[in-house]
């Protein structure tokens, strides 16, 4: 260990430019065993692990797992990071980890480069999967009974932590697919949807009943639950997308982020083609700076669009995605228009031609500034297509709340620190909890609520 001195960081291996825009597979190749061990072998092995205990949300047992590759021994790499974590090798792939894991790294503060934790959590249950390591579930013993509702990393991650327990569960899924986000919002160029499905398989082959096209929506449906089962755990994220009020808003060519994110992962399901999105020799402008506007600007690149502009209100510094996220989209060709605001779509014929812009600027105040509008520096830009990429609020939940269970000022679920909601049995996390946030975070949520079950319905 402590090799930092001798082996340089090194990022996974990336598909190249031209290959990648061909089609929509993962864009990082995954770490061999040899070059997951060589790079854990940089790892300091801090007495006090920043990485673990302030950077990963799931207090990953990183130090240790690293240690363990470092030094040829797989099999307990992967039982360690699969201990802690219920999809390490998902997380691995999608988690911001310069805002996580590898930003609280010792080494990166030291200017060594951090360690590529992220890369060497997903070869270590890759490699593993590969060497016919498997997840233990011990058939149910303990005849108690958990729904989940909802199907995204929170509900993924609670069942896997309560089937691990030994304990029944069912979870009713209202889309066609389960993995909730996973599945239907993240691009397979950053998570393909085989990697998703394998996790489902898994907890369905130890027993899990998976119930898709099943809604639970109603008071009815929601206090059936209750009284079936010994607890209920809600996972139903956030989904209603922010909007702008703007004229034109509603026009033809103007969409927003995830009605276009969906569809495209339904034509590559082989589903019906949404003609909309038909975006060979389009131009698109992206209204927004997160991750979900990085996955718009790459996906719209895929389909063949004439450009691709993003159009973001503050600068590049504020960009509140994952770094690693805006250097692929600039890599495969992603314009990028900051302290731009749009005002107003543009119509010609009733459809989307042009959006009018204004120039911003960041006045001084507090931590991030104060954004403000420069009066008569509007300007329009010539647009077929416009994505909005906002962010995303709570879907209304008035079943839940008919039945007992307390929503907060911004209409998400209330929970105590153990996700236990105002009604007792009911448990939440996630985005619908939350609000619109991270895969890791709805893990941990799902994660601290089926121990809860697991102390209240195992004593
Ligand atoms: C485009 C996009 C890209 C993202 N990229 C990243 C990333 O790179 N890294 C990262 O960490 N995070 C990313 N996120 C955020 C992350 O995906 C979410 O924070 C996470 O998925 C939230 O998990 P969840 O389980 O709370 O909800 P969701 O993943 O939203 O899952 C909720 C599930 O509940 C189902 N459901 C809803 N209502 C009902 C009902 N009444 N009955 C039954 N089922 C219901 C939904 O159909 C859905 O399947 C991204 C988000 C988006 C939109
Ligand atoms: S779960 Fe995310 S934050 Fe935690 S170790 Fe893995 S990549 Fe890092």
């Amino acid at each position: 260990m402590q090799n930092f001195i001798k082996v340089d960081r090194l990022t996974p291996e990336k598909v190249d430019v031209i290959s990648r825009l061909k089609n929509f597979s993962e864009v990082y190749r995954i770490f061999d065993p040899q070059k997951a061990g060589t790079q854990a072998e940089r790892c300091v092995q801090c007495g006090d692990p920043y990485c673990s205990a302030c950077g990963c949300p799931l207090s990953n047992y990183i130090p240790h797992w690293l240690k363990a590759i470092a030094q040829s021994d797989p099999e307990l790499a992967f039982k360690l990071s699969n201990e802690s974590s219920p999809f390490p090798e998902i997380l691995g792939r999608i988690c911001p980890q310069d805002r996580l894991c590898e930003g609280a790294c010792t080494l990166g503060q030291d200017g060594y480069g951090s360690i590529t934790i992220g890369a060497i959590e997903t070869a270590i249950t890759e490699n593993g999967f590969e060497a016919g390591y498997a997840i233990a579930f011990p058939p149910p013993h303990s005849q108690k009974r958990v729904a989940v509702i909802g199907s995204g990393p929170a509900s993924l991650s609670c069942a896997t932590f309560l089937m691990r327990a030994g304990i029944a569960v069912e979870m009713f899924e209202q889309a066609d697919r389960p993995g909730g986000l996973l599945t239907y919002g993240i691009p397979g160029f950053k998570l393909d949807k085989s990697v998703v499905a394998r996790r489902f398989e898994m907890l369905q082959a130890a027993g899990m009943k998976l119930h898709l096209n099943h809604p639970i929506e109603t008071e009815k449906a929601f206090k059936a639950l209750k009284e079936d089962f010994d607890a209920v755990f809600v996972g139903v994220g956030a989904s209603r997308a922010a909007a702008l009020e703007l004229e034109g808003e509603q026009a033809e060519g103007v969409y927003d982020a995830m009605t276009f994110l969906t569809a495209i992962q339904k034509g590559i399901f082989g589903q019906k083609r949404d003609e909309r999105f038909d975006f060979e020799e389009k131009r698109v402008v992206v209204i927004g700076g997160g991750d979900t506007a990085m996955d718009c600007v790459r996906t719209a690149l895929r389909l063949g669009a004439r450009s691709v502009t993003c159009a973001y209100r503050r600068n590049e510094a504020a960009m509140p995605g994952s770094r690693k996220e805006f250097i692929n989209a600039k890599e495969e060709g992603g314009e990028f228009l900051f302290h731009a605001a749009p005002k107003a779509f543009e119509l010609t014929g009733g459809r989307l031609s042009g959006i009018k812009m204004i120039r911003t600027e960041l006045k001084e105040d507090g931590k991030r500034g104060k954004l403000v509008e420069i009066k008569g520096s509007e300007q329009s830009i010539k647009a077929d297509i416009a994505l909005l990429a906002l962010g995303f609020s709570h879907q209304p939940m008035a079943w839940l709340e008919k039945c007992g269970v307390k929503l907060n000022r911004w209409g998400g679920v209330q929970t105590d620190a153990a996700q236990q909601s105002t009604l007792p049995g009911v448990y939440a996390g996630g985005d619908c909890v939350r609000g619109a946030d991270l895969a890791v975070t709805a893990a941990k949520d799902g994660k601290i609520a089926a121990l809860r079950i697991i102390e209240r319905l195992l004593a």
